[in-house]
């Protein structure tokens, strides 16, 4: 129950049953019209070079100051993938290539769908970039787990890093459950 104002118009919104309908949907008071709530899409990519993984650390909120894999929401006219590769560039500075679906992941709690990629470095370059005061390649064994920035990176992480001892990666559909008290703290997983 988000919305109060028509996108239209202006005039206040009442939530109500349309009809046909089984959902309280925002319906503007004056001109009728109804604003449809969906969830949004986020793009991530892994990173991987020389066996090591690229993470950002953030400089906004939520979850200022932690690492996380480059990601961010979708824009308009453009396909996750592209996303994906506009969001790592933006944030870290690189160029990918073999960019390929890893996993989609819901968070339910949080009206989003993370679908994310992995690819490798095309050139020897990164730094920090937007939203980012540093870019920095980790081992495995050296991933800052406790200050990773949210769950749907870290469980995306996890499944990366075992597979890649193996490189026989899958790609997986998965349910993220975030904790109440970390619910309460952001807003983007
Ligand atoms: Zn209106």
């Amino acid at each position: 129950m988000s919305i109060k104002f028509c996108n239209q118009c202006g005039h206040s919104v009442k939530y109500r049953i349309p009809e046909g309908d089984d959902k309280p949907r925002a319906k503007c008071q004056s001109c009728d019209f109804i604003q449809y709530e969906n969830p949004k899409i986020v793009n991530a990519c892994i990173v991987e070079h020389e066996g090591k993984i690229l993470l950002g650390k953030r400089t906004i909120e939520p979850r200022k100051g932690c690492w996380n894999v480059p990601a961010g929401f979708m824009e308009n006219g453009e396909a996750t993938r592209t996303g994906a590769i506009r969001e790592v560039k933006e944030e870290v500075l690189a160029d990918l290539k073999n960019v390929t679906l890893f996993g989609v992941y819901n968070i339910i709690q949080r009206n989003q769908v993370h679908v994310y990629f992995r690819g490798q470095l095309a050139h020897n370059h990164y730094g920090a970039g937007a939203e980012t005061s540093e870019a920095k390649f980790f081992a495995p064994e050296h991933i800052p787990w406790d200050e990773l920035a949210f769950p749907v990176g870290i469980t995306a992480l996890e499944r990366y890093i075992k597979e890649m001892k193996t490189g026989d990666f899958s790609i997986k559909e998965e349910d993220i459950i975030i904790d109440y008290d970390l619910l309460k703290q952001y807003d983007m997983p």
